[in-house]
C-alpha cells in the first residue's frame, strides 16, 4: 500500500497463543470466546505484525516479533512458530543489513525479540545497520521489570543494543522520515509509542498494544496485562474515534486475520473493515 511517497508491508513475525483470559481482562470467557475460540490451554491465536515501511529513502522496520532464541520449554508455552520476518523480509528483496531503522513500540518479549539473534553463542544484532528507536523510559523500565511484567521483559533482546551503542532513547514524540512518526501512547505500559504514517491525503496509524486486534476496539475490552488499564481507557477514547472521524487506515499489531481495517460506526458500534496491505 502507498501513502504518497510512504510504502507501507505488514509482515507477520509469527504465531504467538496467549491467556484467553489475560488478553481480554474483565470481558468473561462466555463473551470473548464468541470472537476468539480458545485452545484446550486456554489460549488464543494471535499473530506478530511487524510493519516494513520505505519511506524518505530508508527501509524501517516497526516491531520484530519474538525471535527465535527462546527454549522449546517457553516456544511451546507461548506456541511460537515463526520467526517468518527475515522470511518476509527475503520476499521484499531485503536482508538483515538492508534495514536503517527499527522502532519497538515496547520492550515486551513479542515485539522486539527479533531485534538480536545468536551467533556463535553471543548475542548480537539481527539489524547490523540499523538504529533502534525506543522511549527513554521504556528502556529504563525494562532494564529494572518489576514481579509483576518480568515474564515480558527478556534483556538480551535489548540490552546487547545498548551496549553496541545502536539504541536511540526518544523522549516522546518523534519524527522518523517524512511522514513517519512516533506517538508516546501509554497505558499498556507507562511509555509505549504508537506510529503515525502520513501521505498523499492518507493516514494509517498502528496501534501497538493499545488495541492489539480488531476484538479489542469496544473500550472496556482492555487486557488484563496492561499496567494503567484507566490510561489504556483514556487513550482509546482519545485515538480510535479521530481514526473513525477522519477515515485513518488502522494497523493491529497482534490480530491474527484482520491486521489492517477502516474503522466504522455502525449503530453505535465500532466495526473493522478489513483491507489487505500487501
Ligand atoms: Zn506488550
Amino acid at each position: 500500500m502507498k501513502l504518497g511517497n510512504i510504502e507501507l508491508h505488514i509482515i507477520s513475525a509469527g504465531r504467538l497463543l496467549l491467556d484467553g483470559g489475560g488478553m481480554f481482562g474483565v470481558i468473561p470467557r462466555p463473551i470473548w470466546e464468541k470472537k476468539m475460540q480458545p485452545d484446550a490451554r486456554n489460549r488464543i491465536t494471535l499473530s506478530m505484525n511487524c510493519l516494513l515501511i520505505h519511506a524518505g529513502g530508508k527501509h524501517i522496520l516497526v516491531e520484530t516479533g519474538a525471535g527465535d532464541k527462546m527454549n522449546p520449554k517457553v516456544r511451546d508455552i507461548y506456541g511460537l512458530d515463526g520467526p517468518f520476518l527475515i522470511e518476509g523480509l527475503r520476499a521484499h528483496d531485503l536482508r538483515p543489513e538492508d534495514i536503517n531503522i527499527v522502532v519497538n513500540t515496547h520492550l515486551h518479549f513479542d515485539h522486539c525479540g527479533g531485534n538480536t539473534r545468536v551467533e556463535n553463542d553471543q548475542v548480537v544484532p539481527t539489524f547490523p545497520n540499523a538504529h533502534y528507536l525506543v522511549q527513554a523510559d521504556e528502556f529504563d523500565h525494562a532494564m529494572r521489570p518489576n514481579e509483576r511484567d518480568k515474564a515480558s521483559y527478556l534483556p538480551e533482546n535489548y540490552a546487547p543494543l545498548g551496549a553496541a551503542g545502536m539504541l536511540t532513547l526518544l523522549e516522546g514524540e518523534h519524527i522518523v522520515a517524512p511522514g513517519v512518526e512516533l506517538i508516546r501512547v501509554p497505558g499498556h505500559t507507562a511509555d509505549m509509542q504508537c506510529v503515525k504514517l502520513e501521505g498523499g491525503g492518507k493516514t494509517a496509524f498502528f496501534f501497538a498494544d493499545l488495541v492489539p486486534t480488531t476484538a479489542h476496539l469496544p473500550l472496556p475490552w482492555i487486557m488484563g496485562y496492561d499496567l494503567y488499564p484507566m490510561t489504556t481507557l483514556e487513550n482509546k477514547k482519545r485515538w480510535i474515534p479521530e481514526a473513525v472521524r477522519e477515515g485513518w487506515l488502522a494497523l493491529f499489531a497482534h490480530d491474527a486475520r484482520v491486521p489492517a481495517a477502516y474503522v466504522r460506526e455502525r449503530d453505535g458500534k465500532w466495526e473493522p473493515e478489513p483491507v489487505t496491505v500487501d
